[in-house]
C-alpha cells in the first residue's frame, strides 16, 4: 500500500493554568515562579486531615470557556479522585472530573491551509489541579519537588479526534489559545506551562476504523508538536507497513 493511502487522526487533550488570584482548592496564591515551597499549606501539601474547598472562580473561568467554546454547560456536575503515585503529588491522587465534566459538546473552527473552514469538535472541559515539580537538576544526585505548582487550577479541554494533519493540530491548539486569552482565563503562555498539549495520534487506512494511538504528554510548543505529530505518523506507517501494529504507549514526561 502506498503512504497516500493512509491518514493520520489527531486528538488533543489541552491543559490551560487559570488565571485565579488563589489555587483550586486553598488560599495559596497562584504565581509563577516563587521561591520554591513558599506558596504553600497543609491543603495543598495534603498534610492529614486537610480538606480541600472548590476555588468558586475556577468554575467560574471554567463555565466562561466552556461558553467560548460552543459547549453546553453541565448543572450538575462532580469532582472525581484519580489515584496516580508520583512524587510531585503529596495526595498521590489528582481532584479531576471523570463522568460529569462542567462542559460539554463544544466545538471551534479552524482554517485549513486551502482556505476552508472546518470544525474541530471539543468532548469536554474539566477543572483538575495541577501537580508539583519535580527538579531534577543536580542537587547532589537527588531530585527536589517544588509545591508551588500542586492546587494550581487546570482546565482540560478534551477534542475528538477530528484533526488529519499536524498542521490542523497547530491550528486548533492556536485558537483554543487565541479564545481562553481574549476571555483572559489564563495567560497561556506556553514556555512556562501554563498551556500543554497531549497529542494523540494514529494513522489508518482512509474508511477504515480508528488505528491504535499512542499519546505525547506534557508538549508546550508549536514546533515540538508539530514535528511529533509528523515523525509519529511516518514511525506509525513504517510499523503498519512492516506489518506490524503500534503498541499503545504512555510515558509521562517532566
Ligand atoms: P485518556 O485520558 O485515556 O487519554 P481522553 O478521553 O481524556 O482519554 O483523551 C483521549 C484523546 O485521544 C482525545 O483527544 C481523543 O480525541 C483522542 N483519540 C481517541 N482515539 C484516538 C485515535 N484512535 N487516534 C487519535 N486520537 C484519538
Ligand atoms: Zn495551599
Ligand atoms: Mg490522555
Amino acid at each position: 500500500m502506498s503512504r497516500e493511502d493512509y491518514e493520520a487522526v489527531i486528538g488533543l487533550e489541552v491543559h490551560a493554568e487559570l488565571s485565579t488570584k488563589t489555587k483550586i482548592f486553598c488560599s495559596c496564591a497562584n504565581e509563577f515562579g516563587g521561591e520554591p515551597n513558599t506558596n504553600i499549606c497543609p491543603v495543598c501539601t495534603a498534610m492529614p486531615g486537610a480538606l480541600p474547598v472548590l476555588n468558586e472562580k475556577v468554575v467560574e473561568y471554567a463555565v466562561k470557556a466552556g461558553l467560548a467554546t460552543n459547549c453546553s454547560i453541565s448543572k450538575d456536575s462532580k469532582n472525581d479522585r484519580k489515584n496516580y503515585f508520583y512524587p510531585d503529588t503529596p495526595k498521590a491522587y489528582q481532584i479531576s472530573q471523570y463522568d460529569k465534566p462542567l462542559c460539554e459538546n463544544g466545538h471551534v473552527e479552524i482554517e485549513t491551509s486551502d482556505g476552508n473552514k472546518k470544525v474541530i469538535r471539543i468532548e469536554r472541559i474539566h477543572i483538575e489541579d495541577d501537580a508539583g515539580k519535580l527538579n531534577h537538576d543536580d542537587f547532589g544526585g537527588e531530585s527536589l519537588v517544588d509545591l508551588n505548582r500542586a492546587g494550581v487550577p487546570l482546565i482540560e479541554t478534551v477534542s475528538k479526534p477530528d484533526m488529519r494533519s499536524a498542521e490542523e493540530a497547530e491550528q486548533y491548539l492556536r485558537k483554543l489559545k487565541s479564545i481562553f486569552e481574549y476571555i483572559e482565563v489564563s495567560d497561556c503562555k506556553m514556555q512556562e506551562g501554563s498551556l500543554r498539549a497531549d497529542v494523540n495520534v494514529s494513522v489508518r487506512k482512509k474508511g477504515d476504523p480508528l488505528g491504535t494511538r499512542t499519546e505525547m504528554k506534557n508538549m508546550n510548543s508549536f514546533r515540538s508538536i508539530v514535528r511529533a505529530i509528523n515523525y509519529e505518523i511516518e514511525r506509525q506507517i513504517d510499523l503498519i507497513e512492516d506489518g506490524r501494529t503500534g503498541r499503545a504507549r504512555k510515558l509521562k514526561v517532566g
